[in-house]
């Protein structure tokens, strides 16, 4: 049947199959009265296939998963995933200290799949509303009361290395097709974070005929710094905290956001210690004292060709910014980090929506603000760590913010889970009364 104009109509259409998506597509799924429908352009389901390298992990507690952090017994959680495939035993047994990022990369896809409200290969390009939301795809053309938006993010890197991509200079993002036949090259990662760590130690755990002769690490922050993956800053990441933030002021969020980046972007500890375990072998016991350079504390300032042809690499150091240092390359992998994707299918009512700062404005629900009904909204997931901070582009809370969005679809108000130990700001009417501490 044609579903051109006229055609089928939802209660929910989702753009985009990533995480975030698919956490609201498994909280509606079987809700008899709310029809969803959740597209993605990708012929199939895939998690940032590109970078699955050999051992990398979840940074991120097994319990969250798409579900289990708001609806437990929800048939699509990681536990009915294990069980569905009869491993549950094998995977208790194996006492992961964290997840095989590919085994939750395979319990995504057996989600999606499992979902017949998931569909692939069908990209969104418009969103106009008349009355209700008229969503335009490469195929169709669809209705809906309600629009999700989860399309995440786009590899970024920093102007020097805009219009030089290739094969020889790349994103993280593809260094599983692109940094095969490296044996004997002299290669150069940019960036401090978990993606810059995990392509460093893959390029040096490499077995001698693939190793490349040189691999130089740089990074601008000060040196290679952990992730704080402690007990009461993972408070940060919880529900209670990002409604706090959301009530801060526009330039205290922006602080603690840059204050607290390490409690997201730094490297776990277990990646470091590979590391530092795998310079001290090749330097102490392998005898390779050339293979590895460090430059923490270090800014790429310049990149171009040199008079052989190679790449010239030229950092500024933090402490002696008149002092550059040129480093030869073949081969530079840009582990620089992912902005949001750009929003483009909402042009057509671009003027109708919010913003706040750089971001579309967004209520407790995740709704955009706009000037039209309150039932219909556009709900959007990890487009907003300006406003709901750096936990809100991160797997911790995903569960819990497509129930906020569920529940608003369906018109109720969900449970709760119990606030943090910590009082994030004074209660009102409490401050400079002693009665409250001697009760
Ligand atoms: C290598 C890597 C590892 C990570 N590991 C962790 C971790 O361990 N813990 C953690 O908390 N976070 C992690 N993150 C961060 C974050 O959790 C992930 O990036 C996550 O995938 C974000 O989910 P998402 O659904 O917002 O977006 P994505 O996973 O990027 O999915 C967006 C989807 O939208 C689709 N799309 C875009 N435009 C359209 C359109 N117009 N029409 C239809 N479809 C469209 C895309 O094809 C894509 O499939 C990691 C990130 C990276 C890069």
């Amino acid at each position: 049947m044609s579903e051109k104009r006229g055609g089928q109509h939802y209660n929910c259409i989702g753009v985009g199959v990533g995480p975030a998506n698919l956490s609201l597509a498994s909280l509606l799924h079987g809700d008899g009265a709310t029809r969803s429908l959740f597209l993605d352009q990708k012929k199939s389901f895939t998690w940032h296939d590109g970078q699955q390298l050999p051992g990398t992990t979840l940074q991120v507690s097994m319990l969250k998963d798409l579900v289990s952090l708001a609806d437990p017994t929800n048939r699509f959680s990681f536990l009915s995933y294990l069980h569905a495939h009869g491993k549950i035993y094998h995977f208790i047994n194996a006492q992961f200290d964290d997840m095989p990022r590919q085994e939750f990369r395979n319990y995504l896809s057996w989600a999606s799949h499992r979902n017949e409200n998931v569909r692939f290969g069908e990209r969104v390009l418009s969103v106009e509303f008349d009355s209700r939301f008229v969503v335009e795809t490469d195929r169709r053309t669809l209705t809906a009361d309600n629009v999700s938006v989860g399309i995440g993010t786009s590899p970024w890197v920093p102007p020097v290395a805009t219009g030089l991509l290739g094969d020889d200079q790349f994103h993280v993002c593809d260094i599983v097709e692109k940094a095969q036949n490296l044996h004997g090259k002299r290669v150069c990662v940019v960036g401090g974070g978990q993606s810059g760590a995990e392509a460093f130690l893959d390029l040096i755990s490499r077995p001698q005929g693939q190793r490349p002769r040189r691999v130089s690490w740089i990074t601008r922050r000060r040196n290679y710094f952990p992730m704080d993956d402690s007990p009461f800053t993972n408070d940060f990441y919880m529900p209670g905290y990002s409604d706090h933030f959301a009530r801060l002021d526009g330039r205290t969020r922006e602080k603690l956001n840059t204050e607290h980046v390490l409690t997201s972007d730094g490297i776990s500890e277990a990646t470091l210690r590979a590391v530092y375990q795998r310079v001290y072998a090749h330097r102490f016991l392998e005898g390779n004292r050339d293979l590895v350079a460090l430059h923490p504390n270090s800014e790429v300032t310049e990149v171009g060709r040199d008079s052989t042809g190679d790449w010239s690499v030229g950092i500024r150091h933090g402490d002696r910014p008149h002092a550059t240092t040129d480093i030869e390359a073949d081969v530079i992998i840009w582990a620089t980090g992912f902005r949001p994707a750009a929003m483009t299918f909402l042009e057509p009512i671009a003027d109708r929506l919010e913003h706040e700062g750089s971001e579309l404005a967004l209520d407790n629900s995740f709704a955009v603000r706009w000037d039209g009904p309150p039932d219909r909204n556009i709900f959007v997931h990890n487009a907003a760590h300006q406003q709901r901070g750096l936990a809100d582009r991160n797997l911790s809370l995903i569960a819990w913010r497509s129930q906020r969005i569920a529940d608003r679809i369906r018109g109720v108000r969900g449970d709760e889970p119990l606030e943090s130990f910590i009082e994030w700001s004074p209660k009102s009417g409490q401050a400079g009364s002693l009665q409250g501490a001697h009760e």
